[in-house]
């Protein structure tokens, strides 16, 4: 059995930390997390297409953004993970991107060491994760992005999990079974 997990929005909470920045970039007041409905902000009364576009450009830029999210999960939790990582059970998928002479796959599995996975296996892909889950041979894997969640159910035979949050709360796939608490996930795996 092998597992594929996205970082982002599974592991790392990357909403919070990024509400806050676009307040600081826009000058805005305070957004609360419950207002983003759709990972696209389509039709948000704040992160319209152009400051999502701006706010994106002036993230490319803070070197420690992704290195100081906080983690969504509980020590417990990473261990199991890093159980699974050890047992060369786990893999990492995520979309994060380079910039600027960042190692951002370095930086990736520096953050999961930190925080609890001993050696992680880190694959970043600007390609369809349907791709590296099918190529990799995943068999399980989880998304909090209802494109990846779909892309994957419909084009691999991995089994896909999605954490509930209220920004996938729209999206229902037959093929893609939601979680609450990450250990819950954890124990439908064992
Ligand atoms: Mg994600």
């Amino acid at each position: 059995m092998l597992l594929g997990l996205d970082v982002d929005g599974v592991v790392a909470d990357f909403l919070g930390p990024f509400l806050r920045f676009v307040e600081k970039k826009t000058g805005c007041g305070p957004i609360a997390p419950d207002t983003v409905v759709d990972l696209s902000y389509k039709g948000h009364p704040v992160i319209t297409d152009a400051v999502l576009e701006q706010c994106l450009a002036a993230l490319a830029d803070e070197p420690d953004f992704f290195d100081r999210l906080v983690p969504l999960l509980a020590p417990v939790e990473w261990r199991a993970l890093d159980e699974l990582s050890r047992a060369g059970r786990l893999v990492f998928i995520t979309h994060r991107q380079a910039s600027e002479g960042r190692d951002v796959q370095r930086l990736t599995a520096d953050w999961l060491t930190r925080h609890g996975v001993s050696d992680p296996i880190v694959h970043c892909t600007a390609d369809y994760k349907s791709k590296i889950v099918e190529s990799l041979g995943v068999d399980i894997f989880v998304d909090d992005r209802h494109e990846n969640c779909r892309d994957v159910a419909e084009n691999t035979r991995a089994a896909v999990f999605m954490p509930d949050r209220q920004y996938n709360r729209f999206f229902h796939h037959p093929r893609v079974t939601r979680f609450g608490r990450f250990s819950e996930f954890l124990d439908h795996v064992r």
